[in-house]
């Protein structure tokens, strides 16, 4: 007997979600969905003006994280924080989580407690509660966290809602992460070559280690933005770089955009090591992933009091679809700005095939289906 035998990878991560939606356009849809597959996080009414906000995401060995380089105590932290940052992006508080954990046999009573203390910090850090999950054996370490977040129906934010003549906003500094990640990979070959005799030095890169480590969801950043009386109309988080972030704001809120390129924040420390690595540091700020910062469009009159805020920065604003997703710089002018690289720059920097998925751009390994992949 015969089958034909498709190999997954050919779909793409788009083609995958695509085809995956396909097969689940039968099951009806209640009218209480606000979001199904799309945004950041699925959307639904909860009752009592309240929406309930949904996103789950897996972390898996070899795939997402090498155990090799990260504590399992910044394992438990990060992979709360990121889920977190999801449901953040929908300008919604994060309330209950659950977490299921694959455990490989040579993993360790000791590394379990620091994972738990890990994800148990996080959860005490964004005022959440762990109400279950489960464990299993496996071949290689796996976590499969949810949280579930609430935010009032009126202050709902999605992809979808930015609007031309908008700014785009951003928190924080973006790079950072990528950064980390080089620094680990180069320390980790100079130990391979150097082998017993390599002390690694991490102390004067301790910033964009822990920026990869253990990032931090912005929940600050919505809370600040409340109090300064901002909704934003649009917001994402920064999971796959600033220039992908744009973009998918553009898609789903059928508009384009232009980024100011001076105007994008990194550390000093990040530079430093685009500079040691004799690379463009423009492109760790806008093609690094795993910042989770939050990047929104606010109306033109919510710009004074974004001025007043510490820590967000106008980088550009929302134009007209036809003109697309730009990039602007005095060295350059204008140029597109495609999702992971100038047009004309060459390819920007990619790290080791393997070592962090959510780098290593589209594919079927990092799709998101409850949020980032649609
Ligand atoms: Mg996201």
């Amino acid at each position: 007997m015969s089958q034909s035998f498709t190999p997954i990878a050919s779909l793409g991560e788009f083609g995958l979600i695509d085809r995956m939606k396909e097969r689940l356009a039968d099951i009806p849809r209640s009218e209480n969905l606000i979001e199904g597959i799309g945004d950041d996080a699925a959307v639904y009414r909860a009752g009592d003006g309240k929406l309930h906000v949904v996103t789950t995401d897996v972390l898996i060995e070899g795939v997402h994280f090498d155990r090799t380089f990260i504590p399992t105590s910044f394992l438990g932290w990060k992979s709360i924080a990121v889920n977190v940052s999801d449901v953040v992006a929908m300008n919604a508080k994060p309330l209950y989580a659950t977490v299921s954990a694959g455990l490989p046999r040579n993993f360790s009573v000791e590394m379990m407690d620091g994972l738990y203390d890990g994800v148990a910090e996080a959860c005490k850090a964004y005022g959440m509660e762990l109400v279950g999950g489960d464990t299993s054996t496996a071949h290689a370490l796996y976590l499969s966290i949810t949280v579930i977040g609430e935010v009032d129906e009126k202050d709902v934010v999605f992809r979808r809602g930015a609007n031309v003549g908008d700014f785009l906003c951003l928190s924080g500094d973006v790079g950072g992460a990528y950064a980390g990640l080089k620094v680990l990979l180069d320390q980790r070959e100079q130990l391979e070559n150097l082998g017993e005799s390599y002390e690694p030095d991490l102390e004067a890169f301790q910033y964009v280690i822990q920026r990869q480590l253990r990032p931090n969801a912005r929940l600050d950043v919505i809370q600040a933005l409340k109090e300064a009386g901002v909704r934003p109309t649009s917001m994402i988080d920064v999971s796959d770089g600033v220039a992908s972030e744009v973009h998918h704001i553009g898609r789903r809120s059928g508009v384009g955009a232009t980024v100011r390129i001076p105007a994008v924040p990194f550390d000093p420390e990040t530079r430093a090591v685009a500079d040691q690595f004799l690379d463009d540091i423009d492109a760790y700020a806008l093609f690094g992933g795993e910042d989770y910062e939050l990047l929104f469009t606010v109306r033109e009159e919510d710009v004074p009091k974004i001025d007043e805020m510490e820590g967000v920065s106008v980088i550009g604003n929302i134009e007209v679809e036809t003109k697309g997703v730009r990039a602007y710089s005095p060295d350059t002018g204008l140029m597109p700005l495609h999702p992971a690289g100038y047009q004309h720059f060459d390819a920007p920097p990619q790290p080791d095939p393997g070592a962090f998925g959510d780098d290593e751009g589209p594919s079927f390994e990092d799709t998101d289906f409850s949020g980032d992949g649609a």
